[in-house]
Protein backbone atom coordinates (compact mmCIF):
# COMPACT_ATOMS: atom_id res chain seq x y z
CA UNK A 1 0.00 0.00 0.00
CA UNK A 2 1.36 3.65 -0.79
CA UNK A 3 1.41 6.09 2.02
CA UNK A 4 -1.27 8.10 -0.17
CA UNK A 5 -3.86 5.16 -0.05
CA UNK A 6 -4.08 6.24 4.05
CA UNK A 7 -5.43 9.31 3.21
CA UNK A 8 -9.03 9.90 2.77
CA UNK A 9 -9.61 12.44 -0.52
CA UNK A 10 -13.25 15.06 0.09
CA UNK A 11 -14.51 12.64 -2.90
CA UNK A 12 -14.63 9.93 0.07
CA UNK A 13 -12.14 7.48 -2.24
CA UNK A 14 -8.47 6.95 -1.21
CA UNK A 15 -6.70 10.08 -2.25
CA UNK A 16 -3.91 7.95 -3.98
CA UNK A 17 -6.63 7.34 -6.87
CA UNK A 18 -6.09 11.10 -8.06
CA UNK A 19 -4.47 11.40 -11.46
CA UNK A 20 -4.94 13.44 -14.69
CA UNK A 21 -4.63 11.15 -18.11
CA UNK A 22 -4.83 12.93 -21.29
CA UNK A 23 -5.66 11.51 -24.70
CA UNK A 24 -4.99 13.50 -27.48
CA UNK A 25 -4.21 13.38 -31.37
CA UNK A 26 -5.92 14.48 -34.78
CA UNK A 27 -9.78 14.73 -35.58
CA UNK A 28 -10.49 11.07 -36.37
CA UNK A 29 -8.16 9.31 -34.05
CA UNK A 30 -10.02 7.91 -31.93
CA UNK A 31 -10.10 10.33 -28.61
CA UNK A 32 -13.66 10.46 -28.18
CA UNK A 33 -14.07 6.37 -28.47
CA UNK A 34 -11.22 5.97 -26.18
CA UNK A 35 -12.35 8.20 -23.74
CA UNK A 36 -15.92 6.77 -23.57
CA UNK A 37 -13.82 3.41 -23.44
CA UNK A 38 -12.59 4.76 -19.85
CA UNK A 39 -15.26 5.83 -18.43
CA UNK A 40 -17.47 2.64 -19.32
CA UNK A 41 -15.12 0.79 -17.76
CA UNK A 42 -15.25 3.17 -14.54
CA UNK A 43 -19.02 2.67 -14.93
CA UNK A 44 -19.09 -0.89 -15.11
CA UNK A 45 -16.76 -1.04 -11.45
CA UNK A 46 -19.17 1.00 -10.45
CA UNK A 47 -17.65 4.20 -9.70
CA UNK A 48 -19.78 7.96 -9.50
CA UNK A 49 -18.37 9.82 -12.10
CA UNK A 50 -19.03 12.45 -14.53
CA UNK A 51 -18.46 13.23 -18.44
CA UNK A 52 -18.07 16.98 -19.30
CA UNK A 53 -18.11 18.80 -22.62
CA UNK A 54 -17.61 22.46 -23.48
CA UNK A 55 -20.83 24.29 -24.48
CA UNK A 56 -18.51 24.95 -27.86
CA UNK A 57 -18.83 21.19 -29.06
CA UNK A 58 -22.20 21.13 -30.29
CA UNK A 59 -21.69 19.07 -33.56
CA UNK A 60 -23.39 15.67 -32.97
CA UNK A 61 -25.99 16.51 -29.97
CA UNK A 62 -26.25 19.05 -27.07
CA UNK A 63 -25.64 17.16 -23.99
CA UNK A 64 -24.01 13.80 -25.37
CA UNK A 65 -20.29 13.12 -25.97
CA UNK A 66 -20.60 11.53 -29.60
CA UNK A 67 -17.74 10.29 -31.21
CA UNK A 68 -17.82 10.03 -35.08
CA UNK A 69 -18.75 6.57 -35.15
CA UNK A 70 -21.72 7.38 -33.11
CA UNK A 71 -20.70 6.20 -29.92
CA UNK A 72 -22.75 8.32 -27.51
CA UNK A 73 -22.90 9.13 -23.67
CA UNK A 74 -24.59 11.44 -21.90
CA UNK A 75 -22.44 14.15 -20.84
CA UNK A 76 -22.85 17.96 -18.58
CA UNK A 77 -22.13 20.81 -21.10
CA UNK A 78 -20.45 23.77 -19.00
CA UNK A 79 -19.47 27.17 -20.33
CA UNK A 80 -16.03 27.44 -18.93
CA UNK A 81 -13.72 25.34 -16.86
CA UNK A 82 -14.46 27.39 -13.38
CA UNK A 83 -18.53 26.46 -14.17
CA UNK A 84 -16.92 22.37 -14.38
CA UNK A 85 -14.97 23.08 -11.16
CA UNK A 86 -18.45 24.50 -9.70
CA UNK A 87 -20.54 21.80 -10.96
CA UNK A 88 -18.55 19.36 -9.50
CA UNK A 89 -18.29 21.21 -6.36
CA UNK A 90 -21.49 21.40 -5.74
CA UNK A 91 -22.72 17.87 -6.31
CA UNK A 92 -22.38 13.91 -5.00
CA UNK A 93 -18.54 13.03 -4.71
CA UNK A 94 -16.87 12.30 -7.96
CA UNK A 95 -14.34 9.19 -8.51
CA UNK A 96 -13.56 9.62 -11.99
CA UNK A 97 -14.64 13.36 -14.64
CA UNK A 98 -13.68 13.11 -17.87
CA UNK A 99 -13.49 16.24 -20.41
CA UNK A 100 -13.68 16.13 -23.91
CA UNK A 101 -12.89 18.87 -26.87
CA UNK A 102 -10.27 19.88 -23.87
CA UNK A 103 -9.02 22.27 -26.48
CA UNK A 104 -11.84 24.32 -26.62
CA UNK A 105 -11.97 24.95 -23.02
CA UNK A 106 -10.54 28.57 -21.69
CA UNK A 107 -6.63 28.62 -19.65
CA UNK A 108 -7.96 27.54 -16.45
CA UNK A 109 -8.50 24.12 -17.19
CA UNK A 110 -5.11 23.01 -16.55
CA UNK A 111 -5.91 24.19 -13.01
CA UNK A 112 -9.06 22.74 -12.54
CA UNK A 113 -8.31 19.15 -13.54
CA UNK A 114 -5.10 19.28 -11.22
CA UNK A 115 -7.14 20.67 -8.43
CA UNK A 116 -10.02 18.16 -8.71
CA UNK A 117 -6.74 15.49 -9.04
CA UNK A 118 -5.17 16.08 -5.93
CA UNK A 119 -8.52 16.17 -4.42
CA UNK A 120 -8.30 12.45 -5.48
CA UNK A 121 -10.27 11.74 -8.84
CA UNK A 122 -9.49 10.34 -11.73
CA UNK A 123 -9.41 12.81 -14.07
CA UNK A 124 -9.16 11.88 -17.96
CA UNK A 125 -9.18 14.52 -20.70
CA UNK A 126 -9.52 14.34 -24.42
CA UNK A 127 -8.48 17.10 -27.07
CA UNK A 128 -7.00 18.21 -29.86
CA UNK A 129 -3.06 18.58 -29.36
CA UNK A 130 -2.79 20.68 -32.63
CA UNK A 131 -5.13 23.24 -34.47
CA UNK A 132 -5.57 22.84 -38.19
CA UNK A 133 -2.32 25.31 -38.84
CA UNK A 134 -0.14 22.52 -36.69
CA UNK A 135 -0.12 24.51 -33.52
CA UNK A 136 -0.68 23.59 -30.10
CA UNK A 137 -4.07 23.96 -28.97
CA UNK A 138 -5.56 25.90 -26.08
CA UNK A 139 -4.80 24.54 -22.77
CA UNK A 140 -4.00 21.33 -24.36
CA UNK A 141 0.09 22.09 -23.70
CA UNK A 142 -0.42 22.57 -19.72
CA UNK A 143 -2.53 19.93 -19.63
CA UNK A 144 0.26 17.41 -21.10
CA UNK A 145 2.24 18.89 -19.06
CA UNK A 146 0.66 17.83 -15.88
CA UNK A 147 -0.67 14.99 -16.71
CA UNK A 148 0.75 11.88 -15.10
CA UNK A 149 -0.08 9.87 -18.37
CA UNK A 150 -0.36 10.76 -22.00
CA UNK A 151 -1.81 8.62 -24.87
CA UNK A 152 -1.43 10.08 -28.35
CA UNK A 153 -3.38 8.36 -30.82
CA UNK A 154 -3.15 8.82 -34.80
CA UNK A 155 -5.97 8.78 -37.31
CA UNK A 156 -5.17 7.08 -41.00
CA UNK A 157 -3.89 9.56 -43.21
CA UNK A 158 -6.51 9.51 -45.89
CA UNK A 159 -3.48 10.46 -48.41
CA UNK A 160 -0.66 7.90 -47.46
CA UNK A 161 -2.49 5.09 -45.44
CA UNK A 162 0.33 6.27 -42.90
CA UNK A 163 -0.12 7.22 -39.51
CA UNK A 164 -1.90 10.54 -39.09
CA UNK A 165 -0.83 13.27 -36.62
CA UNK A 166 -2.43 16.70 -38.41
CA UNK A 167 -5.80 18.03 -39.06
CA UNK A 168 -5.78 19.73 -42.18
CA UNK A 169 -9.25 22.07 -42.90
CA UNK A 170 -10.14 21.58 -46.55
CA UNK A 171 -12.71 24.49 -46.12
CA UNK A 172 -14.01 26.78 -43.90
CA UNK A 173 -12.27 29.98 -42.69
CA UNK A 174 -9.12 30.92 -40.74
CA UNK A 175 -10.62 30.96 -37.18
CA UNK A 176 -8.78 28.58 -34.77
CA UNK A 177 -12.79 27.28 -33.97
CA UNK A 178 -14.60 25.98 -36.94
CA UNK A 179 -16.51 23.12 -35.93
CA UNK A 180 -17.18 20.72 -38.74
CA UNK A 181 -15.92 16.85 -39.19
CA UNK A 182 -15.01 15.00 -42.77
CA UNK A 183 -16.76 17.92 -44.52
CA UNK A 184 -14.39 20.22 -42.82
CA UNK A 185 -11.05 18.52 -41.49
CA UNK A 186 -8.99 15.40 -42.86
CA UNK A 187 -5.96 13.35 -41.07
CA UNK A 188 -2.62 13.86 -42.94
CA UNK A 189 1.03 12.29 -41.82
CA UNK A 190 3.61 15.06 -41.86
CA UNK A 191 4.55 14.60 -45.22
CA UNK A 192 1.35 14.77 -46.52
CA UNK A 193 0.50 17.85 -44.80
CA UNK A 194 3.43 19.71 -45.28
CA UNK A 195 2.56 19.30 -49.00
CA UNK A 196 -1.75 19.96 -48.50
CA UNK A 197 0.15 23.46 -47.21
CA UNK A 198 2.68 24.41 -50.16
CA UNK A 199 -0.04 23.88 -51.82
CA UNK A 200 -2.24 25.97 -50.24
CA UNK A 201 0.07 28.78 -50.43
CA UNK A 202 1.57 28.75 -54.21
P1 LIG B 1 -11.79 11.83 -32.40
O1 LIG B 1 -12.51 12.05 -31.10
O2 LIG B 1 -10.30 11.65 -32.21
O3 LIG B 1 -12.07 12.87 -33.43
P2 LIG B 1 -13.60 9.60 -32.69
O4 LIG B 1 -13.35 8.74 -31.50
O5 LIG B 1 -14.80 10.50 -32.64
O6 LIG B 1 -12.28 10.45 -33.01
O7 LIG B 1 -13.76 8.72 -34.00
C1 LIG B 1 -12.83 7.74 -34.38
C2 LIG B 1 -13.45 6.95 -35.53
O8 LIG B 1 -13.48 7.74 -36.71
C3 LIG B 1 -12.68 5.71 -35.95
O9 LIG B 1 -12.97 4.60 -35.14
C4 LIG B 1 -13.15 5.49 -37.37
O10 LIG B 1 -14.29 4.67 -37.43
C5 LIG B 1 -13.58 6.89 -37.83
N1 LIG B 1 -12.74 7.43 -38.88
C6 LIG B 1 -13.17 8.11 -39.98
N2 LIG B 1 -12.13 8.52 -40.73
C7 LIG B 1 -11.00 8.08 -40.14
C8 LIG B 1 -9.59 8.18 -40.45
N3 LIG B 1 -9.15 8.80 -41.53
N4 LIG B 1 -8.70 7.61 -39.59
C9 LIG B 1 -9.15 6.95 -38.49
N5 LIG B 1 -10.46 6.83 -38.15
C10 LIG B 1 -11.38 7.38 -38.96
MG1 LIG C 1 -13.71 13.57 -30.40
Amino acid sequence: MHATDQFTAPSGLPAGEGRLEVVCGPMFSGKTEELLRRIRRAQIANLPLELFKPATDIRYAEKEVVSHDRNAMPSTVVASSQALLQHVNAGPPLAVVGVDEAQFFDDGLPDVCSAMADRGIRVIVAGLDLDYEGRPFGPMPLLLALAEEVTKLHAVCVETGRAAHFSHRISGGDNQVELGAQDRYIPLARHAYVAAKEEENS
